[in-house]
């Protein structure tokens, strides 16, 4: 059967399991062995070369939910980010990343790729034009974040894809905040699809991994890098990722309905200033985003006015928690201005629009009521010890 004529649900439960054969359990056994016979054998298995039969069978779960041939797991979402660009690219290329990238792939093309002797560009926005600018003779990727951090900006996979195809160059894309649940973007034919699934796919803020997902041809090449460098997922963590896998549709559903009512309500409250949600009419790019995603996806960001603290509003909360991370069954919020983008100079943080006052908000599972309750109460209190101050 193809898995692509399935629906999202039916591959989340069923696809990819291991088949209980000896006693016909509803879950898939899980195999711990980090040493396997290899002589009459037809694959010789190791955890490290990415072939358990729990890894194995985690691959084409992943590799069916992103539309892919096929699918690897990796021992987080860095080291499947790492393991990808570092497949792609050697000595003597460029790449250029899309300006607002995840902090840890910051990092990563700034201290890292220099010396592997590659070289790099960050695009000054996320129009495909801006893409166009930066390219080389010498550019061999794309990289690509959308919705990207915080501010949930929409870059055009289809646009991007087909200018990067008219000069031979390949496009990778970190599709961790949409999850493959509201986005697939092989369909638009981008090349690589990255996640770290610590977010939506792990899902209950307890695993941590990460996903590369390509065609066959690719995934050889990503295959002999990471056998080298290593970064597999132990089998107990590939087992728990299967689990959450299976609810990953129910989850990312009400995400997405709640962050959608949510963004609604933060609208009309007078102590928010903007809103910034793909969901939202008002967004610059929904309609881009309308024709590419399946959902709009359960992050959002806001600014507080001036009369609302943040670190203030931060303490007074007392359901939704600020926390580090995100895509959680359990709302959270941070500031990136002293999070994911403290190390960015304040005038770099101007430059892409990220205020001091910015809010980024990862919507749960709870009822929207109490969030929206949540906010309401802590404003309210940080406002009257304004007045009391
Ligand atoms: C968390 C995250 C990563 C890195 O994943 P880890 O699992 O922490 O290594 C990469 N990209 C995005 C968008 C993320 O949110």
């Amino acid at each position: 059967m193809n898995p692509e004529k399935k629906g999202i649900n039916t591959i989340c439960t069923h696809e990819g399991g291991v088949e209980d054969v000896l006693f016909k359990g509803a879950t898939s056994p899980i195999y711990t062995s980090t040493s396997y016979a290899f002589e009459d054998v037809d694959v010789k298995r190791y955890p490290r070369y990415f072939n358990t039969p729990n890894q194995e069978a985690l691959g084409k779960k992943l590799a069916a939910l992103e539309h892919a041939e096929q699918a690897m797991i990796f021992g987080s979402g860095m080291a499947a980010i790492s393991t990808a660009l570092l497949t792609f690219l050697q000595a003597g290329d460029h790449v250029v990343f899309q300006q607002t990238l995840y902090g840890g792939t910051y990092n990563l093309a700034v201290t890292q790729l220099e010396r592997f002797g590659i070289s790099y560009s960050f695009t000054t926005g996320w129009q495909v034009m801006d893409f166009e600018r930066e390219l080389k003779d010498n550019t061999k990727l794309i990289y690509v974040e959308t919705p990207s951090n915080p501010l949930l900006t929409i870059t055009d996979l289809a646009g991007v894809s087909k200018l990067a195809k008219s000069k031979g160059i390949m496009t990778m894309i970190d599709n961790t905040f949409a999850s493959p649940i509201n986005q697939n973007p092989i369909d638009f034919g981008i090349d690589v699809v990255c996640h770290s699934a610590t977010k939506y796919m792990g899902g209950h803020s307890d695993i941590c991994a990460g996903v590369v997902a390509s065609s066959k041809e690719n995934m050889e090449r990503v295959y002999q890098t990471a056998i080298c460098f290593g970064g597999s997922l132990s089998d107990y963590t590939v087992w728990l990722l299967e689990r959450s896998l299976k609810t990953m549709g129910l989850r990312v559903k009400e995400q997405n309905a709640n962050a959608a009512q949510m963004a609604a309500y933060l609208m009309e409250n007078p102590d928010i200033l903007n809103v910034h949600y793909p969901g939202l009419e008002s967004h610059p790019d929904h309609l881009l985003a309308k024709s590419q995603m399946n959902g709009f996806g359960g992050m959002l960001s806001f600014e507080l006015s001036d009369e609302v603290d943040v670190s203030q509003f931060f303490k007074q909360l007392k359901l939704i928690k600020p926390s580090m991370s995100l895509a959680g069954l359990e709302s959270t919020v941070s500031a990136p201005v002293t999070t994911s983008h403290a190390l960015m100079s304040p005038e770099d943080r101007q430059k892409q629009g990220i205020r001091d006052s910015l809010v980024r908000f990862s919507l749960g599972i709870e009822n929207i009521e109490d969030l929206t309750g949540d906010i309401e109460q802590a404003i309210k209190e940080v406002k009257s010890m304004q007045v009391h101050a």
